[in-house]
């Protein structure tokens, strides 16, 4: 069974793209045309850059067309952490990826329902609250538009009486993000890239100090440089690390029957997005056509039937009451790293990439991505620190059966947490 997302439902058709035939060259290959591919491309093509952009389906079939469309500043460290680990620069990276990706909307026009009313980050146990309150804290002292809510002030924001408390961070906002995929592609385009579509990199090989990218089909591309931007979607055969350095797993996301109007004036009136802190908790908000959206933890396998959602609709349930139909359901894959932290790798001359979003790339990856071209086009250093090998996980073969471990065990945690 084929499950269909609001996104898709809402987007108009992308454009049809060529797919690659015959041989060309380039200065930069750019694999993957996820938000992170694109805004690499988009700002070297705009420096003047000869780009190509090689994607195996069509732009946003990876996790960038599929998202919940959150667009949350910071990577999962606090700034304290970064200030002290990897620098004030990493900080300011993070503090400003929400305001990098909303300025791109503004100065390119792209039409992606973009929004700017805050991401609320909620707990629902009294652990959680020292913990949002350190973080909100120190952001805070750096200067950013962020609060405290307490349960009478989250109960209003959010529409359900089940939090605490929690931090609301007004850099922070929303997308529909198979749109911005889709503005993107066309901005890249325009900015002379060029896009192929539906030309999956098949390999990847390297002799006299320059790249030869081959694509299923045949067509090649030679360049100097590769940006590997494939991230969770990487297969093995590719670059067998890339696909080892991160556990994969499913996050399922449903959307509900538009909203009665006295729904629609009670749940997240002022447009929030929401996120529980819980370990494995939920994120939700209000998607196109005014329709209520919830997403969590799936299983590790595909969703066959729609009872395999039955987990993340009973949570809809427990936070916004019965009664609310479910119109749309539809997962993705994203990666996590074990310590939560992205890896930006260099392995050979020639090559970048970056993986382990831990499911917060939206503003990250296009803010990353102009990093990116920063650092290739001017050689500018990176924000986040550019290790070699790409560190991958052991056992990784079994990490589906790990990782169920892992869930259960982290829910049993955040049922014991007080
Ligand atoms: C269900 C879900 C909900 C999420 N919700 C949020 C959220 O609300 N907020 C947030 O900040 N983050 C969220 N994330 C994470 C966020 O979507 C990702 O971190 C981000 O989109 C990663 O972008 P990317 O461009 O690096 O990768 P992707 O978007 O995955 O792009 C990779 C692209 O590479 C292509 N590709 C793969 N192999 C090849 C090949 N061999 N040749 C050519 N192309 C190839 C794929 O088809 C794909 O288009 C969510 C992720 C999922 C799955």
């Amino acid at each position: 069974m084929s499950f269909q997302s609001i996104w898709n439902a809402t987007a108009p058709a992308g454009p049809a793209l060529p797919f690659l035939t015959g041989s060309h060259k380039a200065d930069v290959v750019v694999i993957g045309a996820g938000f992170q591919g694109l805004s690499t491309a988009l700002h070297l093509a705009e420096k003047g850059t000869d780009v190509v952009v090689l994607e195996a389906q069509t732009p946003g079939a990876g996790a960038s067309g599929r998202n919940g469309g959150q667009v949350i500043p910071g990577l999962k460290d606090d700034p304290d952490w970064l200030d002290r680990h990897w620098g004030p620069q990493a900080t300011a990276f993070a503090g400003s990826t929400a305001d990098t990706l909303f300025d791109l909307i503004d100065r390119l026009g792209l039409e992606c329902e973009a929004d700017r009313s805050g991401w609320i980050q909620a707990g629902n146990k009294a652990v959680h609250m020292k913990k949002l309150e350190h973080r909100m804290a120190q952001w805070q002292a750096r200067g950013a538009s962020v609060s405290w809510l307490d349960a009478a002030a989250m109960a209003q924001a959010t529409g359900t009486l089940a939090f605490k408390g929690g931090w609301i961070d007004r850099r922070a906002g929303k997308v529909h993000p198979l749109k911005l995929v889709q503005g993107l592609t066309a901005a890249t385009k325009n900015a002379g890239a060029k896009i192929f579509g539906h030309s999956a990199v098949v390999g990847l090989d390297r002799s006299a100090g320059s790249w030869t990218v081959r694509v299923a089909g045949g067509g090649t591309v030679a360049c100097d440089q590769v940006v590997l931007a494939s991230n969770m979607y990487t297969a093995s055969e590719l670059r067998k690390e890339v696909a080892r350095a991160t556990v994969s797993v499913h996050s399922f996301q449903v959307a509900t029957q538009p909203l009665d109007p006295d729904r629609l004036a009670r749940i997240l009136p002022g447009g929030v997005v929401v996120s529980e802190v819980r370990r494995v908790g939920t994120y939700f908000r209000i998607g196109p056509q005014a329709r209520l959206m919830i997403g969590g933890r799936g299983s590790f396998s595909d969703p066959r039937h729609p009872s395999d959602f039955g987990r993340i609709e009973k949570e809809l349930t427990a936070l916004f009451g019965p009664g609310l139909e479910v119109a749309y359901r539809w997962f993705g894959r994203v990666g996590i790293t074990p310590d939560h932290r992205i890896r930006l790798c260099k392995p050979e001359p020639g090559l970048i990439l970056a993986t382990g979003f831990n499911g917060r790339g939206v503003a990250l990856s296009v803010a990353l991505g102009k990093a990116i071209a920063d650092h290739l086009a001017h050689d500018l250093p990176m924000p986040v620190p550019m290790i070699n090998a790409v560190p991958t996980l052991p056992f990784h073969r079994l990490h589906a059966v790990a990782g169920t471990i892992g869930v259960n065990w982290y829910r049993l945690r955040d049922y014991l947490d007080r």
